[in-house]
């Protein structure tokens, strides 16, 4: 399958994806790496950052989030809510939408659409609301941050 010449996806286990784009841009989505079971150890580590995505707040799709942004210094596109709450930790730089939404962040278009799922953010021994579930659509690919039973693996398209 090729989904789009030029574009490389490397999934690093449950719903984190990282994207090289045909342009050269690094995507990361839902970033948990440090603490995923499923992320080979030569991946949990970033190097380079140029973009963000995050489907909600979930541990599971957030948890490397604030340190990547503080360390990568990438753009991040995530609901209100959860930019809010990166923001409260210090995190610049990030690219707020709602559902419905589009926008274009470092090249890439990035629309927002409803899934079925709740949103929230463990800080503390706080659980924070952080609005619903949404899928992030870019170029005609979707993240739905589900969760995936596979063995890591990259496609070079
Ligand atoms: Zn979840």
């Amino acid at each position: 399958m090729n989904p789009s010449p030029g574009i490389k996806i490397t999934w690093l286990g449950h719903s984190t994806f990282k994207i090289v784009s045909a342009r050269g841009k690094t995507v990361v989505i839902d970033p948990w790496l440090a603490n995923n079971p499923a992320c080979p150890p030569e991946m949990k580590t970033l190097q380079g950052l140029d973009l963000m995505l995050l489907t909600h707040g979930h541990f599971d799709h957030i948890e490397d989030a604030v340190s990547l942004a503080k360390a990568l210094k990438p753009k991040v596109v995530a609901n209100f809510e959860i930019c809010q709450y990166l923001e409260s930790e210090g995190v610049a730089g990030t690219c707020p939408m709602n559902k419905g939404g589009t926008q274009e962040v470092e090249g890439i278009r990035v629309t927002m659409v409803s899934a079925s799922h709740t949103s929230s953010i463990r800080s503390g021994d706080r659980i924070l609301t952080a609005g619903k579930r949404s899928v992030l659509s870019s170029n005609s690919r979707m993240a739905s941050g589900s969760t995936r039973r596979e063995t890591p693996q990259s496609s070079e398209t």
